[in-house]
């Protein structure tokens, strides 16, 4: 496999199985019935072997720094095949504070009924970890920038600290994408994304994906090909399609965001701002230090607390849930990623009823501005 130093250029390159007709792009080719005689590889899709899988794990793989990876169905496919492959009866899952709420419901309803413990540190630092290590901990399970205060936490100080115990550490790099950061040269073992979000891009695709050094791998994709939740031909061609332009798409959230993110600090009608690019985010220099960028993600919070009331004054931006899409999109957490967890927990995180998401799209920043202003004006 030809190594690429730019990101740019492994988005488009890297990966590519061209066909036997010269074609420059990866051929879709949907077979299930693969030929077997005298063949050392068996192909099969939920064996996550065929080539339209391969060409999308070869792209992903270079971006994140990783040696190989599987593709699943979905994230939560993705977070759970990684999970299970790995956890026992007994065992016990370290848990950062604020990660997705599809996650956690997961951790609730299924990890606990299989008798697997798990819990949170007392905070999200390196320290909080190492004091709520148990002699039973198998993993670490990390989400940063996390939703929807995009907190960072330092990666490289826990897996120092998961490296020192012999725990496996896993990070959701959802929010910051492959382009903003890159937890496997930070010391992270595996690397889950949902590539409904950034990696698909167009808010059309649903997919995950694990990635991590071979041994690692083929540890989890022995249990992945028992829950079988692999991606079919056709989602592995739209989602190849979708990457060659992830660096172009989400530099251009990045400058956004930043852009968004300093005229809403500095509107009269905005109480707060959470944005990790941002000098006045607790974690500016955690993130200064540990991303590539700072995302596409931001949230805030209005003077008035009635978030439901300025995303119906949007014109253009909609209201809608998902996130990582082309287009900009608004979502109060309180009422879609958080709505399964009890009120009293939500304000223990600060999440508050009046707070809203903004996933910020490509679109032209001032005509961005323009809406949020029009939509701040009216209280
Ligand atoms: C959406 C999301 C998931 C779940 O992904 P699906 O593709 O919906 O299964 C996991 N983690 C994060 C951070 C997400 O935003």
């Amino acid at each position: 496999m030809q190594k690429f130093t730019s990101k740019h250029t492994a988005c488009v390159h890297s990966g590519t199985k061209k066909g036997s007709a010269g074609g420059i792009n990866t051929p879709v080719d949907t077979s299930t019935a693969y030929n077997y005689l005298n063949r050392e590889q068996q192909f099969y899709p939920r064996s996550m072997n065929i080539p339209n899988q391969q060409a999308v794990i070869e792209k992903l793989a270079m971006l994140e720094n990783t040696e190989t990876g599987l593709l699943f169905s979905s994230g939560m496919a993705a977070i759970s095949s990684t999970l299970f492959s790995h956890l026992k009866p007994g065992d016990h899952l370290l848990v950062q504070r604020g990660i997705y709420g599809g996650t956690i419901n997961l951790l609730q309803h299924d990890l606990q009924r299989m008798q697997i413990a798990w819990s949170y540190p007392e905070n999200n630092t390196p320290g909080g970890f190492l004091n709520a290590v148990k002699p039973e901990t198998k993993i670490v399970y990390l989400e940063t920038p996390s939703n929807p205060l995009l907190e960072v936490i330092d990666l490289k100080g826990i897996s120092a600290l998961c490296r020192e115990k012999s725990i496996f550490s896993v990070i959701d790099n959802t929010f910051a994408s492959p382009i903003n950061q890159n937890p496997a040269n930070l010391g992270i073992d595996i690397v889950l994304h949902s590539a409904t979000k950034y990696l698909g891009g167009h808010s059309d695709i649903t997919a995950g994906v694990m990635l991590g050094s071979k041994a690692h791998v083929e540890t989890i994709r022995q249990s992945a090909v028992n829950f079988g939740g692999s991606l079919n031909a056709l989602m592995c061609h739209l989602l190849e399609r979708s990457l060659k332009t992830l660096a172009l798409r989400v530099e251009k959230q990045n400058a956004n965001a930043l852009a968004l993110a300093r005229f809403l600090r500095d509107h009269e009608k905005v109480k707060q701002v959470f944005y990790p690019g941002l000098a006045t985010h607790p974690n500016h220099e955690i993130a200064r230090r540990q991303m590539i960028d700072f995302g596409g993600m931001l949230s805030f919070e209005t003077l008035d607390g009635d978030g439901q009331g300025l995303q119906k004054r949007l014109q253009m931006i909609q209201p809608a849930l998902s996130l990582g899409g082309i287009e900009t999109t608004i979502v109060s957490p309180a009422l879609s990623s958080h709505s399964l967890i009890s009120a009293e927990e939500r304000a223990r995180e600060g999440i508050t009823d009046g707070l809203v998401r903004l996933s910020v799209g490509i679109e032209d920043v001032n005509d961005l501005t323009k809406d949020l202003s029009q939509a701040l004006e009216v209280f």
